[in-house]
C-alpha cells in the first residue's frame, strides 16, 4: 500500500476534534474536488510502500490510542481491512475519513467519518468536472456506511445556498440521526473560518446539526503535516 504521508497532530474535525492522533494519509482519490486541500495525495504512486513492521514503528510509540486513516480516497485502495487490523487488534481506536463513494465492508473502524460532497466542490475544469460529479455522490454506498459503521456526517459548507442542497442529501437517505451531522465551513484561512462559522451558527441552531470546528486551519491555517 503507497503511504502519502504519516504524522501527528491533534484532530482538527468532528466529535473527537482536538484529540492527538496519527494521521496515515493513503495515497489515491479519484475526485478532484475544487477547495481540495491535499492535492498532492491524488495520484495513487504519490508517496511510498511501507512495510507492516514499518508502519506499526511510526504509529504505535506516539502518545495516542487515536489512529486516522485519511485520504486520498482511502475506500478505494486495495487491502484496507489487512492494513488497519493490526492496530485494531493493537487497540486503538480508528477513524476512517471517507467521501462516501464507495462502501467497503468489515473494516474494523470505530468511526467512518463520512464527508458527502456538495456541489461546492466540483471542479471548474470540464473535463474534471464531468467525472467528479459522476462520482461524488452516491447515495447507495452512504446508505450502507451508515448502516453499518458508526459514523459521522460532516458537510463543507461554502455559502448559504448549500444548506438546501445538504437538507436533499439528507433527505434521500434513511435514519440519518441529526446529532451525527456536522457542518465545516470551507475555509483556508482564519478569517474565512470565523465568518463562514457565523454563517452557521444559526442553522445548527435551528436543525440540531453540530458545528464542526476545523482546527488545522485555526491553528495552522492548513499547513501539512499539521
Ligand atoms: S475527496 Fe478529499 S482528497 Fe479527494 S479530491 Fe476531494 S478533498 Fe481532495
Amino acid at each position: 500500500m503507497v503511504i502519502n504521508e504519516i504524522f501527528y497532530s491533534l484532530q482538527g474535525e468532528g466529535a473527537f476534534a482536538g484529540t492527538p492522533s496519527v494521521f496515515v494519509r493513503l495515497s489515491g482519490c479519484p475526485l478532484r474536488c475544487r477547495w481540495c486541500d491535499t492535492q498532492y495525495a491524488w495520484s495513487e504512486s504519490a508517496g511510498r510502500e511501507y512495510s507492516a513492521e514499518e508502519l506499526k514503528e511510526k504509529v504505535l510509540p506516539q502518545p495516542t490510542r487515536h489512529l486516522v486513516v485519511t485520504g486520498g480516497e482511502p475506500m478505494v485502495v486495495d487491502g484496507l481491512g489487512e492494513f488497519i487490523r493490526p492496530f485494531a487488534e493493537a487497540g486503538m481506536h480508528i477513524t476512517i475519513e471517507t467521501s462516501g463513494i464507495r462502501f467497503v465492508g468489515d473494516l474494523p473502524c470505530d468511526l467512518m467519518s463520512i464527508s458527502p460532497r456538495l456541489s461546492n466542490s466540483t471542479p471548474t475544469e470540464p473535463g474534471s468536472a464531468d467525472e467528479h460529479e459522476k462520482q461524488r455522490l452516491n447515495p447507495p454506498a452512504l446508505q450502507k456506511l451508515i448502516d453499518n459503521y458508526n459514523y459521522q456526517l460532516k458537510f463543507v459548507v461554502d455559502s448559504p445556498v448549500d444548506l438546501d442542497e445538504i437538507a436533499g442529501c439528507i433527505e434521500q437517505l434513511k435514519n440519518v440521526n441529526p446529532y451525527k451531522v456536522y457542518l465545516m465551513p470551507q475555509a483556508r484561512t482564519r478569517r474565512e473560518l470565523l465568518d463562514k462559522s457565523q454563517m452557521l451558527a444559526d442553522f445548527c441552531l435551528q436543525t440540531g446539526f453540530s458545528l464542526s470546528q476545523r482546527l488545522q486551519i485555526m491553528l495552522w491555517e492548513g499547513r501539512r503535516g499539521k
